[in-house]
């Protein structure tokens, strides 16, 4: 690893990881899978889903549709007023489930607290929940046989793969248990021969386990949480948080100038996880239409 002048001053010996740059070699190779498909005739297509005004959700559904037009993906947006009912929404996924143009279909959450979530996801026809979590899909990452695998975990996986992490036989931490990220990231880790351990709020020796751990992957949504004196000593961190700080800043889960002190290599935020979820987003799809 190279050694320069970290946030604040301090020394950093970690490799960073730059999401975006994995994240463009990502989308070239979508790209060029999306040509492929051109050259026989089909276009890949995608349809996201948003409900509501949620300022946020806005903006994560344009950069979804913008970088999705970047590779060649016809991306259509659908917006629902935020009072649309549970059978109205119902009605637009069997729609697009219908709709041969279209190969994946992404809803963008959370919904408006009167929806049930999982009944929406779980009538996403599994091929087309280029998210990956439809019960379906998350039951194939369990299996060790994934077809769409959920983006932000994928989006680790990819990283750790480009920093040359090796992943079998390692023991991996991962902290936070969601659906969305913990627990298809803890189940991939495990596919790939890792050791693993699931932390979560409930988990009474943090900070030992995480001293223990060759990889760690924070998804916590606590600022700074595990703390820099935590990391062994050469470990691999990703930090998947994204919390805004008191100066309205971007920070993640881990204290990120201590613990690139002790890495080997690191995520920053923003730059790290963030552009790769939203790239293996774009991979699924592709991926869809190759499938269908
Ligand atoms: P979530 O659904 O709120 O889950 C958080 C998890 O962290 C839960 O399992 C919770 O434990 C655990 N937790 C909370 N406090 C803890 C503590 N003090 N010690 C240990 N574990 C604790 O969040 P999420 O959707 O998984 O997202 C996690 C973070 O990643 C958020 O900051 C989110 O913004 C970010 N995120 C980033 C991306 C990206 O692309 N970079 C994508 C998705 C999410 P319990 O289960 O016991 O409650």
């Amino acid at each position: 690893g190279g050694v320069g002048l970290g946030i604040g001053g301090g020394v950093v010996s970690a490799r960073v990881l730059d999401g975006k740059l994995v994240a463009a070699l990502v989308k070239d190779e979508v790209r060029a899978r999306t040509q492929a498909l051109a050259a026989r005739g089909v276009t890949v297509g995608l349809a996201v889903v948003l409900v509501g005004d949620d300022p946020a959700s806005a903006v994560y559904v344009k950069a979804k549709t913008k970088d999705a037009r970047e590779c060649g993906i016809d991306a259509t947006d659908h917006r629902l007023p935020a009072d649309t009912s549970q059978a109205g929404l119902l009605a637009l996924v069997a729609k697009l489930g219908a709709d041969p143009r279209v190969h994946g279909i992404l809803v963008q959450l959370p919904l408006p607290r009167h929806f049930d979530t999982d009944a929406i996801i779980a009538a996403i026809p599994p091929h087309k929940d280029v998210d990956g979590l439809h019960p379906e899909n998350l039951g194939r990452v369990a299996q060790g046989k994934p077809r769409f695998t959920a983006c932000t975990p994928a989006g680790c996986m990819r990283l750790l793969a480009h920093g040359g992490v090796t992943v079998a036989g390692a023991s991996a931490v991962v902290l936070g248990r969601s659906v969305l990220v913990g627990k298809p990231m803890a189940l991939l880790l495990a596919n790939a021969d890792a050791t693993v351990t699931l932390c979560h709020s409930k988990t009474r020796d943090l900070a030992e386990r995480v001293a223990a751990a060759d990889i760690v992957i924070a998804a916590v949504g606590r600022p700074e949480l595990v703390r820099g004196a935590w990391i062994k000593p050469g470990a691999a961190v990703i930090d998947v948080g994204i919390n805004r700080g008191a100066d309205g800043k971007l920070i993640g889960d881990v204290e990120y100038a201590a613990a690139a002190e002790r890495a080997a290599v690191i995520t920053p935020v923003p730059g790290g996880v963030g552009p790769m979820t939203r790239a293996c987003l774009l991979e699924n799809t592709v991926r869809a239409a190759e499938l269908a």
